[in-house]
């Protein structure tokens, strides 16, 4: 696949706070001592965040990456790891929600989404849960891409059900709303509220939201002592920074991203053929910015694309049930999976980038397409 050819127009290039915005935040550090252990920094942003997400008081709590933020929401459901339950899950999400379910001690059982949300139906679970190759621990939903999904079918279907539901919002800063789910958001650098690495799970259920935090510190609660098997997954007051610094800039960010976007979306008017992700235009503002080709032609389009120097990213590869630490897990048919993972692709996307840079993606992509098209 690599083409030998210098990237000159990158899929991606994250920007977080420069040095000059984080200094006051340092020099707060300098002067409270508080390095680690849910220090002020820390508290300020978890309040934020839980009022960012509408999830009140105590309504967040922050990890030091997405990753363990699921493991631990899994765990903080009562998810036994001694029983490796099922956690069924969509294959179409990044291999992370899988990563987390089987360090939660679960199995992870892929099924298909529906082809116009790329999200799992909670219709079609009810009778996936029914007809798994197992007992079903957990549902992990996952938000394609930060376009948000409605929690309340959600809330409907564990009372139903009787078994936890998480939902995976890893690049849903902006559009998540909290619910009575535990629910991740990622703060990874590439995400769209970015520290570096960190993670923050929001929920109404502040009694939750506890145990994920007790959880992420040795299982203690105000005692030192463990009454949950949990580990340390807290972020120190440096990572809080820039956390602080990065909401204090976010509408900014934001208002770029969004005028990125617009860019964008008429730039591609000029390729009909070429689809937006579902939700990609919505009201909601994120980092990675998806198309679907007209044609199983991702990795070719991909290797074209190479070729005129711009890099792409097929952000999901081919679905977790192709992984090969993963490829063993039981699954259920996967027709729509397989499908977006061969016609699904992300174009560069960052702030800086220039409506000429992106004008010369659609050239490049148009040329692409045609020779595939023939
Ligand atoms: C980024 C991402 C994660 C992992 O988040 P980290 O903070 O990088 O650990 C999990 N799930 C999805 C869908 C993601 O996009």
């Amino acid at each position: 696949m690599y083409s030998g050819v210098p990237v000159e127009i990158p899929v991606l290039r994250p920007r977080l706070p420069s040095a000059d915005k984080l200094t006051p935040w340092l020099r707060s550090i300098d002067a409270s001592r508080y390095y680690s252990n849910f220090g002020p920094l820390c508290q300020e942003l978890e309040r934020k965040i839980a009022d960012h997400a509408g999830a009140g008081p105590g309504g967040a709590v922050t990890l030091v990456n997405g990753t363990v933020g699921l493991q631990l929401s899994l765990a903080a459901e009562g998810v036994d790891p001694g029983d490796r339950t099922l956690c069924l899950m969509p294959s179409w999400t990044f291999i992370a929600s899988a990563s987390a379910a089987w360090q939660a001690g679960m199995v992870p059982y892929f099924v298909d989404v529906d082809p116009v949300t790329w999200t799992l139906d909670p219709r079609a679970t009810v009778g996936d849960v029914v007809g798994a190759p197992g007992r079903v621990g957990a549902v992990m939903v996952v938000t394609p891409f930060g376009t948000p999904v409605d929690p309340s079918p959600w809330e409907e279907l564990r009372e139903q059900l009787g078994r936890p539901v998480i939902i995976d919002a890893a690049a849903g800063f902006d559009s998540a709303r909290a619910s009575s789910c535990l629910t991740m958001i990622s703060l990874h650098a590439t995400k769209s509220l970015g520290v570096g690495e960190g993670g923050v799970v929001v929920s109404t259920d502040a009694e939750a939201i506890e145990r994920v935090r007790q959880l992420s510190v040795f299982g203690f609660s105000d005692d030192r002592v463990a009454r949950l098997r949990g580990t340390n997954a807290k972020i120190s007051e440096y990572v809080a920074a820039v956390g602080l610094a990065a909401l204090d800039e976010w509408p900014q960010t934001r208002a770029e991203l969004a005028a990125l976007k617009d860019l964008w979306i008429d730039a591609l008017a000029a390729l009909p053929s070429v689809e937006l992700a579902p939700g990609l235009a919505g009201p909601w503002q994120n980092t990675m910015f998806n198309v679907i080709l007209p044609g199983p032609w991702a990795a070719q389009v991909k290797a074209h694309l190479a070729s005129e120097g711009i890099d792409s990213r097929q952000w999901w590869g081919l679905g977790c049930h192709r992984h090969p630490a993963f490829q063993g897990c039981p699954r259920g048919p996967l027709p729509v999976t397989e499908d977006l993972a061969a016609s699904v692709l992300g174009l560069p996307f960052y702030l800086g980038l220039t409506a000429d840079q992106v004008g010369r993606v659609v050239e490049a992509l148009g040329r692409g397409l045609k020779k595939l098209e023939g």
